[in-house]
């Protein structure tokens, strides 16, 4: 394969023609890529089933149709966007124009994670497209299926130059990150974020990662079970458990764990039927190391429900654990798999306490009738988003940023955030040769007549609204008239 130097430079050259900063380019590519979804849309689904045996229909919902909403989005907003955004004038500006201006950020790199392999570099690469970048697309070697189909498909649409994909593992993304980018963003855990972090503070890159964690979830006695249990059944088992925002363990009263563990398997019989084995719409995990990984978190649990293995096709039914102890190993790490335990506690404000007490995670989820309870919940936790009785739609609503916080990791992207993610937001202060006598306040010689009068014109608090307009024209008469009929004289004193 082609140095790693040599790709990024010819990116970096390719930034630097200026091509991708017009807004018509930009247009183009994003149609340029919407076609090449659509029509390598079995391509797509194929690579998907090979990687985790997601079904044609699955694969569309969770990936394919994402990434359409996002360029649907993106085009749609492309001009709105990146219009430069007028700032409210202050005396210091009354004559001026400012506003801020969005600008590409150069050559920015997106890594990929496997377990929604075609999203989770597609998407940001749409925001990326929209303002202005070159991009290093870096899917993971784990779903090699997909990672090979995005290096095949990207340059048959995309400007090859400005839009290269690289592809391998461990070594080849090490020597990849020793070349300076202009952003990366970064999908995976939260080691490997790290290495991402210091290899981009070498270059003082900025980074967005998105990272993982144990998203809680905690279900209150004030609520319908059958309701909450089917929303948390299709969030947790979806992708096989797979997905960084699914609930990783239900916090709940010991008096509704038994019938929690009822509904969920009502639930899944609904959803996958008798045998989930032959269901097309339950997945497998991605390879045996994260397999035996998961096996592993089985050890020494009451297992309430599924709990089925099969090595040679990966896979591993629909578990629910009950009476989970907080010091046991499958609470101590991200589960990442179909596997949900159930830790009791005996009331909402335990719950926040066990919150707490760990990493700050993904996303939270609070089930409740009780819009209070839920406020509380909100009001005295931290995690990268929550949602109140629902799960992972938070994902799906492009008008809200998704990011972690702390340990679940920085920064946001989708819809327009990704736009504002990949772009610098750079302040222009426009103005004219004229009005020099207003200048005199801030040139030397310096006296105390002067420090009285910029005490007086920028200290005075302004409210915000129409009628700090009002006031701030009427000041800037009074400036004016000021400045020529006394100023001149007084400020040479
Ligand atoms: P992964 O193994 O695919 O790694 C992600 C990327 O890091 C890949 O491109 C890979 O090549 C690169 N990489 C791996 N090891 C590296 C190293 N030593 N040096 C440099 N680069 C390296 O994915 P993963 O980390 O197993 O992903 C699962 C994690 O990602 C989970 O914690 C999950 O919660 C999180 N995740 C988060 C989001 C989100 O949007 N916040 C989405 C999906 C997954």
């Amino acid at each position: 394969m082609e140095g790693m130097q040599q790709v990024v430079g010819r990116a970096r050259a390719a930034f630097s023609s200026g091509r991708s900063r017009s807004l018509e380019f930009r247009m183009q590519q994003l149609k340029a890529l919407e076609r090449m979804v659509q029509e390598k849309e079995k391509e797509i689904q194929a690579a998907l089933q090979a990687d985790l045996h997601k079904s044609r229909l699955c694969a569309y919902n969770q990936e394919i149709l994402i990434v359409l909403m996002e360029l649907t989005m993106a085009m749609n907003k492309l001009l709105s966007w990146t219009a430069p955004q007028p700032l409210q004038r202050s005396v210091l500006t009354m004559w001026d124009k400012t506003y801020l201006h969005p600008e590409p950020l150069g050559v920015v790199l997106i890594m990929g994670a496997w377990n929604y392999p075609f999203l989770l570099v597609m998407q940001p690469l749409v925001g990326a497209i929209a303002a202005g970048n070159a991009v290093v697309v870096k899917p993971s070697e784990v779903s090699e299926h997909t990672a090979r189909l995005v290096a095949e498909i990207l340059p048959q649409y995309l400007d090859p130059e400005l839009y290269p994909v690289v592809t391998g593992g461990v070594p080849e993304t090490t020597a990849l990150l020793t070349q300076r980018f202009d952003h990366i963003l970064y999908t995976g855990n939260s080691t490997v974020g790290k290495i991402v972090m210091a290899a981009a503070a070498k270059h003082l890159t900025p980074v967005t990662l998105e990272l993982g964690g144990k998203s809680p979830c905690y279900i209150d006695k004030d609520c319908d079970l059958a309701v909450t249990c089917r929303r948390i059944t299709w969030g947790k088992y979806m992708n096989c458990g797979q997905t960084c925002i699914a609930p990783d363990y239900i916090l709940c009263d010991p008096s509704i764990q038994s019938k929690v563990v009822e509904n969920i398997k009502a639930t899944l019989q609904e959803f996958y039927g008798a045998d989930v084995k032959s269901s097309p719409d339950y997945e497998r995990i991605i390879n045996k190391r994260h397999f035996q990984r998961i096996v592993g978190l089985l050890e020494g649990q009451k297992i309430a429900h599924g709990g089925e293995v099969d090595e040679a096709s990966c896979f591993i039914a629909p578990t629910v654990l009950t009476n989970v102890s907080p010091e046991s190993k499958v609470m101590e790490e991200e589960i990442f798999g179909p596997v949900l335990p159930i830790v009791p506690v005996k009331s909402v404000e335990e719950a926040i306490e066990f919150i707490n007490r760990r990493e700050k995670p993904l996303a939270l989820y609070v089930f409740s009738n009780n819009k209070q309870l839920i406020r509380q919940v909100i009001s005295e936790t931290s995690s990268g988003s929550v949602v109140a009785n629902d799960v992972f739609v938070q994902f799906l609503v492009l008008g809200l940023p998704f990011g972690g916080v702390g340990n679940s990791g920085m920064g946001t992207y989708h819809g327009k955030h990704s736009f504002e993610t990949f772009s610098h937001h750079r302040p222009c202060l426009i103005k004219d040769l004229k009005m020099e006598i207003m200048n005199q306040l801030r040139y030397p010689p310096q006296t105390q007549r002067k420090v009285d009068w910029a005490k007086f014109f920028l200290l005075k608090p302004f409210n915000k609204g129409q009628p700090r307009l009002v006031i701030l024209s009427l000041l800037g008469i009074v400036v004016a008239v000021v400045a020529k009929e006394i100023l001149g004289s007084w400020l040479s004193v």
